[in-house]
């Protein structure tokens, strides 16, 4: 085998982790759940992985525009405070640093899908934080500001020309804004699980989106691994497969774990890893193996933790 198609197939097969440290500079008040200790715990999850770490780039302006009007850019950058966080809503904050972090998790995202579309891996992950999946076009939400994975989903279509991309959302809470800013194009399918009723109070299972490209899969408080893996594998699966995307987006929250301080789903550790090749090996058939997967929630350290872990095992194995 010559040389550089034997390194070329090494990084094929590993994981490329998009990630920037300005991920500990936004930095909500004490206590806050959404804190810069999480992002501790998804660098710790790196640990015994085969992946390639990758500085997440800044998202510019004209990188945000498609999901994100210029009104509402600037008005964020206007708020920035130069010392005090300020609350831009009752969950979301923002400090000096939240900018510069809040760009680089969209930028991650970004990078990872043209790293992906572009041939140089078949998997990446995005370990940063803030989150995204509840940032609307023009309000930020539950702890997000930028719509990370809408966007990214946005940039594997209009960029790389791509027909059809799917994302699955497997944090405990509906991902209001990605549904809002995807559903009206009929090629973007968005699949979800989460608890309901719950926070933010969307995702009922008759909102299927104008294209009848969304399928939400609300789950009763206290829903063990089973009935998880069963209403995944009923309701999304089939979906997933028949969408037949060029690469499938993961919102990946790790609060419906039962350990989690704010959900109140019942999942366990193992979870995450079956849903994580469950996808993976619809990627394999239809996507030619490409996933880029957004870390979102997770407030039990430990639990952020594991989940993180057995997600990247889950994401090396094909
Ligand atoms: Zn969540």
């Amino acid at each position: 085998m010559h040389v550089l198609h034997f390194v070329r197939s090494i990084l094929r097969m590993s994981i490329l982790v998009f990630s920037h440290p300005a991920s500990l500079r936004h930095r909500p008040p004490a206590g806050h759940p959404e804190r810069p200790e999480r992002f501790e715990a998804m660098m710790t999850a790196l640990a015994g992985h085969e992946v390639a770490l990758r500085p997440a780039p800044e998202a510019t302006d004209d990188d945000l525009r498609p999901c994100h009007p210029q009104a509402y850019l600037d008005r964020l950058a206007r708020a920035a405070p130069a010392a005090e966080a300020i609350a831009l809503d009752p969950d979301t904050w923002l400090s000096p640093g939240t900018l510069e972090a809040a760009r680089r998790s969209a930028g991650a995202a970004l990078a990872a899908v043209d790293a992906v579309m572009t041939g140089q891996v078949r998997r990446a992950l995005v370990a940063a934080r803030p989150p995204g999946h509840h940032a609307l076009a023009s309000r930020p939400m539950g702890f997000c500001l930028f719509g990370n994975v809408a966007l990214a989903a946005r940039r594997v279509i209009d960029r790389h020309g791509a027909e059809r991309v799917a994302i699955v959302d497997f944090d405990v809470h509906h991902g209001n804004g990605t549904e809002a800013l995807v559903e009206s194009d009929p090629r973007i399918l968005f699949c979800s699980t989460h608890q309901w009723p719950f926070w933010p109070g969307t995702g009922e299972a008759s909102h299927e989106g104008p294209h009848g490209t969304v399928v939400n899969v609300p789950l009763p408080a206290g829903t063990e691994g089973p009935a998880f893996r069963a209403a995944v594998a009923e309701r999304i699966l089939p979906r997933l497969r028949a969408h037949r995307p060029d690469l499938v987006l993961i919102s990946a929250g790790f609060d419906a774990h039962r350990a989690d301080p704010l959900g109140g789903l019942a999942l366990e550790t193992e979870d995450f890893r079956w849903i994580t090749r469950e996808i993976a090996a619809i990627a394999q058939d239809h996507a030619q193996g490409r996933v880029v997967s957004c870390v979102e929630g997770g407030y039990d350290l430990a639990a952020l933790r594991d989940g993180v872990g057995v997600h990247l095992a889950a994401l090396g194995e094909t």
